[in-house]
């Protein structure tokens, strides 16, 4: 058995980024930029006016009173998307509507409500400073700014910046295709009759959103019983098919178990096999040429807990996100005691205390008991050396879930 890190740093060092392709900022939402992205010119690309108002000269305006306006003469318009004509001659105002572009020689803008306007003049009863109310050309990015690095995740307001720059289309890491697997005589699909003995098939959907969530494109889900054929079968066509298989169950010792027989007689090769962690000990993984193959342990909290630990980080590194692993720390709540071997990945829910962010376990219940899972938020990673954690302790934590990810 090997410790996580050792199994993580194992699986990373196959998961090579995938091929860059380009894809329309409409379809871009949750993809990964492939390119560091710098901006060709300013943007905003030329002085404009905050508010709606007169732009002016601000020497214009020189004792300016409420009793004593300036006077100009209205020259013309400016609005948005239609800049005025001309330039803005000494003694002249021009009128000018948010967003509109700074007329040649004006040097300020007057918001509305601070002149008043009468018979092709403008009176303005304040002196307002030499820049009031405009924004300038570049305040968001300069030209040739540098603005996204490769690995960032589009959200929201990545597509926004780069859509104020311009870019219809990006360069993206293409999305890693993912094959699932489960196995198992017992499995029956959710909306048929249970004979005795069998269980509906909860990982075909667990894992199968697991893979959609952290942005990776799932190719489908199969499943096959405990036969050698159908097991091989089913591998051989994903690894056709996919970068990455993802079997669940079949992979420990038992007599029934065909997954790790299939996967080297389809070359395979095994890169471990055997994880100190609970849950997750059979947790397998391998690859052929740049195919990865991950086995994990049948049992619906075990895979849906490996698969955070091992499958959700390769499936990031492939699509070259920046941020390959979700950590972070916490207190923990509650003291917890476990036995020497084996570390521990407890499913948690994290609060904000006195002293900070604070995990607080589900207790070291079965891992067929998936309802554990419902509001999980970070696994809390007990050292397989530590025997005893106070309440109170720092624990690292693997965050799940994937913000900002969703599709
Ligand atoms: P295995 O890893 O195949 O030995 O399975 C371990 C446990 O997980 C057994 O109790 C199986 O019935 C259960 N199990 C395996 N695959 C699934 C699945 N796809 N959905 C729900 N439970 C499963
Ligand atoms: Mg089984």
């Amino acid at each position: 058995m090997i410790e996580i890190d050792e199994a993580r740093a194992a699986v990373l060092e196959r998961a090579q980024r995938l091929q860059v392709e380009t894809v329309a900022l409409t379809r871009a939402l949750g993809r990964v930029l492939a390119v560091d992205v710098a901006s060709e010119a300013a943007v905003p690309p030329f002085d404009s006016t905050a508010m709606d108002g007169f732009a002016v000269r601000h020497a214009d305006l020189q004792g300016a009173r409420a009793d004593a306006p300036a006077r100009l003469v209205l020259a013309g318009e400016s609005r948005a998307g239609r800049p005025s004509s001309g330039a803005l001659a000494q003694g002249t105002a021009i009128a000018i509507s948010t967003g509109a572009m700074l007329p040649e020689g004006a040097d300020a803008v007057v918001a509305l409500e601070q002149a008043e306007r009468c018979d092709g003049r403008v009176e303005v009863r304040e002196q307002v400073p030499e820049g009031a109310n405009i924004r300038r050309a570049g305040d968001d990015v300069r030209a040739g700014q540098a603005v996204l690095g490769a690995g960032r995740a589009l959200g929201p307001a990545e597509l926004g910046v780069l859509a104020s720059l311009g870019r219809a289309e990006i360069a993206c890491v293409r999305r890693a295709r993912v094959g699932v697997i489960t196995t198992g005589d017992e499995l029956v699909a959710p909306g048929e009759r249970l004979a005795p003995g069998q269980i509906y098939n909860s990982n075909a959907f667990s894992v199968a959103a697991l893979v959609r969530q952290c942005g990776a494109e799932l190719a489908g889900v199969t499943a096959v019983g405990d036969e050698p054929q159908p097991t091989r079968a089913a591998i051989a066509q994903a690894l056709a098919e996919v970068d990455v298989v993802v079997l669940c169950g079949g992979v420990s010792v038992g007599e029934h178990d065909h997954v790790r027989r299939a996967l080297a007689e389809l070359d395979v090769r095994e890169r471990f096999w055997g994880v100190a962690v609970k849950p997750g000990k059979p947790t397998w993984f391998g690859a052929r040429e740049r195919k990865l193959v991950f086995g994990l342990p049948g049992n619906p909290v075990s895979a849906m807990v490996t698969f955070a630990l091992f499958t959700a980080p390769a499936l990031r590194a492939l699509e070259g996100r920046a941020q390959v692993r979700r950590r972070a720390s916490a207190l923990l709540a509650h003291e917890y005691r476990k036995g020497a071997g084996r570390a521990h990945a407890l499913r948690c829910r994290l609060r904000m205390g006195a002293r900070g962010l604070e995990a607080e376990s589900a207790g070291d219940t079965g891992s067929h008991v998936l309802t554990s899972m419902l509001g999980a938020q970070a696994l809390a990673l007990i050292p397989s050396g530590c025997e005893h954690m106070r309440a109170g302790s720092r624990v690292e934590l693997e965050l799940l879930g994937e913000p900002a990810l969703n599709r």
